[in-house]
């Protein structure tokens, strides 16, 4: 193909496509299981080779399916997975991290996340994160639903520089990041991983985005996720559970949208002027 997928570098080296798949959702009914173990392989085999999923997403079950999917080819596969705050002691992180791996059925996730902050310090779960490398379970370990102020506390514990990412709800009708969360994590070239992209569907109604997309005989949500892929060092996540949509999305990276019609999106969706606490979902 001529539209080959950006690739997006961690601090440790590792490249990775800037648009992967997520799978909140998924695992949760059965009879969904061979729709969700389908799209994902097709997702792989159109480059999204990413992929992100969390010991919450259901209970288990998400990652059980990304299990499935990656099976006889885990190492095309860069792999995150998140670990609940109530897990997130020193002790329990290793253990969910072995949880996790065994329903992923690999030996290693290569990034992985504290998924939002809870009461353990965070001193403890970094401890934890780095035993997990030294010992070869992870890659590498970030952050999700942390503010500019919860990253510079992460900076100043034990290891905290080591943090990889820090994965948030960002799209285009949920903009606070770009105020200062985003040009922290650029500066410091830590990716930003932005989740929910397309705001789980809803933004797909809005008719400014209806009718850009149209004038690039695009789709609302190709519009969508172009828009973040146009942004150094964010990676995008969307979920999807049909093939012809995971295709789809795959087709955002080839959309070229004109300055002009860029600004017509800013008017629609208005970026940050002031400081915004960051949205979670
Ligand atoms: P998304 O913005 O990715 O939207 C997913 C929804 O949109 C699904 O209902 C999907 O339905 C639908 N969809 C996907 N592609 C298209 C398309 N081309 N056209 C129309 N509809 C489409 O929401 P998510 O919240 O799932 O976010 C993505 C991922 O980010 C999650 O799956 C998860 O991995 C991660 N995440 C992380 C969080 C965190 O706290 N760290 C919080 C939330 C998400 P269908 O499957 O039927 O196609």
């Amino acid at each position: 193909r001529d539209d080959a997928i950006p690739t997006i570098s961690f601090p440790g080296g590792a490249e990775v496509p800037a648009i992967g798949q997520g799978t909140w959702n998924m695992g949760e009914r059965s009879s969904e299981a061979k729709r969700e173990i389908e799209s994902l392989r097709t997702g792989l085999d159109l480059g999204m080779t990413l992929i992100d999923t969390a010991e919450m997403y259901a209970e288990g079950g998400a990652e059980k399916i990304v299990g499935q999917a990656i099976r006889g080819r885990r190492d095309e596969v860069f792999l995150v997975s998140k670990v609940y705050p109530w897990n997130a002691s020193r002790k329990g992180t290793i253990e969910a991290c072995g949880r996790s791996l065994s329903r992923l059925g690999t030996d290693r996730i290569d990034l992985y996340l504290l998924h939002w902050r809870g009461d353990h310090p965070l001193a403890e779960t970094v401890e934890a994160f780095e035993a997990l490398k030294v010992s070869g379970k992870i890659g590498a370990w970030g952050v999700s639903n942390f503010d500019t102020n919860d990253m510079e506390e992460l900076l100043t514990v034990p290891a905290g520089g080591n943090v990889a990412t820090n994965q948030v709800l960002y799209n285009l009708s949920r903009r606070g990041v770009e105020y200062d969360l985003l040009p922290w994590c650029q500066k410091r070239q830590i990716p930003l991983m932005a989740y929910s992209p397309i705001e789980q569907g809803r933004i797909l109604h809005h008719p400014e985005l209806i009718r850009i997309a149209k004038a690039y005989q695009a789709t609302p949500a190709q519009v969508a996720l172009a828009f973040l892929l146009e942004r150094d060092g964010v990676i995008v996540v969307p979920k999807t559970s049909s093939t012809a949509r995971a295709a789809e999305n795959r087709d955002a990276v080839s959309l070229d949208i004109t300055d002009g019609d860029w600004a017509v999106l800013d008017a629609a969706f208005p970026p940050p002027v002031r400081k915004r606490p960051l949205e979670m979902v």
